[in-house]
């Protein structure tokens, strides 16, 4: 609180804060600036940016889950609010994000009624050195908003391998690994939508996608703040 005091000023025009905008230090008019990514244009099944239906990176693959929706560009302003919420900690930062997502119909975006809202889980060794959980903190408030049961479904193991010498195959293989259902409900009939911050490769999300499908889920889409682009 006493940086805030310090520093009543936005981040990003230097404008000046009023009260309600001094927790995530970030105003109003720079909130409303940002732009979410035309869907329209993005991949239908991967959400890649800008490529249409002549998807780069999907074209070729299949996926368990029918369609990912990334939210945001993956650069500029929202991406450095991101980092700050990822790597320093600012978690009163997530309002940011919170603000932007209240004002989608995230039915009306899907296509589809959707019955409940699983989070990508994170390893608690991540969860322990930022001592809250990013993907909760992002969209445990905005399900509720939304009126969409929260469901914490699915677990992460506490240990698995680096994956940086892994081949792709390989790497698709240990991430599956990482995973599992901690909770055996009956999930039979529903429609899911899985939530994450970044979409990068779908491998995360196909597991977990898997991993539902395997408790009755009937169709399972997903929702990301954003897409990376690794071509
Ligand atoms: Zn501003
Ligand atoms: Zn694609």
């Amino acid at each position: 609180m006493l940086k805030l005091l310090i520093e009543p000023y936005c981040e990003l025009c230097g404008r000046e804060l009023a009260y309600s905008e001094l927790e995530t230090g970030i105003c109003e008019n720079c909130i409303n600036e940002i732009k979410f990514l035309d869907l329209d244009n993005s991949c239908v099944k991967c959400s890649l940016p800008e490529v249409g239906e002549n998807c780069p990176y999907c074209r070729d693959l299949s996926f368990v889950f029918e369609r990912n929706f990334s939210l945001f560009d993956y650069k500029g302003s929202i991406k450095n609010i991101f980092f700050e919420i990822k790597f320093n900690q600012s978690k009163e930062k997530t309002k940011v994000f919170h603000r932007l997502l209240e004002k989608l119909d995230i039915e009306e975006i899907i296509g589809m009624k959707i019955d409940l809202i699983v989070p990508v889980p994170s390893s608690p060794l991540v969860y322990f050195k930022r001592g809250f959980n990013l993907v909760n903190e992002m969209f445990k408030p905005i399900s509720s908003k939304w009126g969409i049961e929260f469901l914490e479904v699915l677990g992460r193991k506490f240990f698995y391998k680096s994956q940086k010498k892994l081949s792709k195959s390989e790497r698709a293989k240990e991430i599956a690994k990482q995973f599992f259902v901690r909770k055996k409900v009956d999930l039979s009939n529903k429609v899911a939508l899985i939530v994450d911050d970044v979409f990068t490769t779908g491998n995360t999300i196909n597991t977990c996608a898997t991993l539902l499908r395997s408790l009755g889920v009937l169709k399972v889409y997903s929702l990301t703040l954003f897409r990376a682009n690794l071509i």
